[in-house]
């Protein structure tokens, strides 16, 4: 391994090089699709322990965040359960295959989180798996652009909430009665939150109330041991971005307005989510921790 996460780099040039060419795929779009390829941390991250023993079940596992988060999920020792539409099946084996590399025990459950149903077997199927829960990272999402409200159907406003916001609520409330004192939740908000694009007024409004709802969450349940975070990614290059995320003629300076100048890697989210899954972490909770390239948040 010639760099990890702990390498001294200068941030601002740690993936100068990378300008998407203008692409477009079909929703949900494939890492294995991904021209150039993102930085899932597959050569770079190293673990040293620090999830021994855990038991992890992650939404969008398959590619982007979530897929980084997996992979370091699985090098720092823990079990890991993956959420994925079927027809993502393509990324899913190539990181069910990196963790099991690592040792992991691996549970494959695709399904559409717009489903209740799915939601709720998802859970007992990750708890049979991997013998219990105590890990939740509700990442999935769903992000298309619209230049005016009126474009915004009504089946698109009901789908990117049921997505991002029904099925973070139905999984987590299956969850809970799993999930031991020491267990962690993180879900994954957006610097839309804060700062809505007005061509992104539907995944927007997901986002704050995703911060909102772990916020809540946090409160009610740290009496119990159960710590609930939000990890907020600024522009970073997945799948999501040119399967209608973003226009495709601003693909080539995505992020380039951040003041670190370029857009993110998934393998630079992967600690951050280790952090809050940890229980190194034991005294946050209800907290947003940014990860964006500087840009200033609330
Ligand atoms: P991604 O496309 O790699 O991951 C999103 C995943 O969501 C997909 O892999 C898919 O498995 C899952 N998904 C979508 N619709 C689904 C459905 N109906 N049923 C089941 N699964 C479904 O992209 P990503 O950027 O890694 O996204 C992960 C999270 O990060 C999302 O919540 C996204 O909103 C958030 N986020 C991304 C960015 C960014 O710039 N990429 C910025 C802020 C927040
Ligand atoms: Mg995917």
């Amino acid at each position: 391994m010639s760099r990890d996460q702990y390498t001294f780099v200068n941030p601002a040039e740690l993936y100068s090089d990378i300008e998407p060419e203008k692409q477009h795929m079909p929703e949900p779009g494939l890492d294995a699709d991904l021209t150039p390829t993102a930085d899932l941390g597959e050569e770079s991250y190293r673990g040293t322990g620090r999830l021994t023993g855990r038991k992890a079940l992650i939404t969008g596992g398959d590619s982007g965040i979530g897929a980084a988060t997996a992979i370091a999920f699985a090098r720092e020792g823990a079990d890991v359960a993956l959420s994925y539409l079927p027809e993502e099946e393509e990324d899913a084996a190539r990181i069910a295959g990196i963790l099991r590399e690592a040792g992991a025990t691996v549970a494959q459950i695709p399904g559409d989180l717009r489903d209740p149903e799915y939601c709720r077997t998802l859970v007992a199927e990750a708890v049979g798996a991997l013998g219990g829960l105590d890990i939740l990272v509700n990442n999935g999402g769903k992000q298309v652009y619209q230049e005016s409200l009126t474009d915004i159907t009504d089946e698109q406003f009901d789908d990117t909430f049921k997505t991002n916001v029904y099925a973070m609520f139905w999984i987590t409330k299956a969850a809970l009665p799993h999930l031991p004192a020491g267990s962690t939740i993180i879900n994954t908000t957006s610097i839309q939150a804060y700062s809505p694009s007005g061509i992104l007024v539907d995944y927007a409004s997901t986002k704050a109330t995703i911060n909102a709802f772990t916020k809540g969450l946090a409160d009610q349940l740290a009496p119990k041991g159960i710590r609930v975070n939000a990890v907020a990614p600024g522009p970073i290059w997945t799948p999501l971005q040119p399967s209608d995320g973003q226009p495709q003629e601003k693909l080539p300076e995505f992020g380039e307005d951040t003041p670190l100048g370029r857009m993110g890697q998934p393998a630079e989210l992967a600690p951050a989510y280790v952090f809050l899954a940890s229980a190194e972490s034991s005294y946050v909770a209800g907290e947003t921790l940014n990860v964006n390239g500087g840009m200033p948040t609330p």
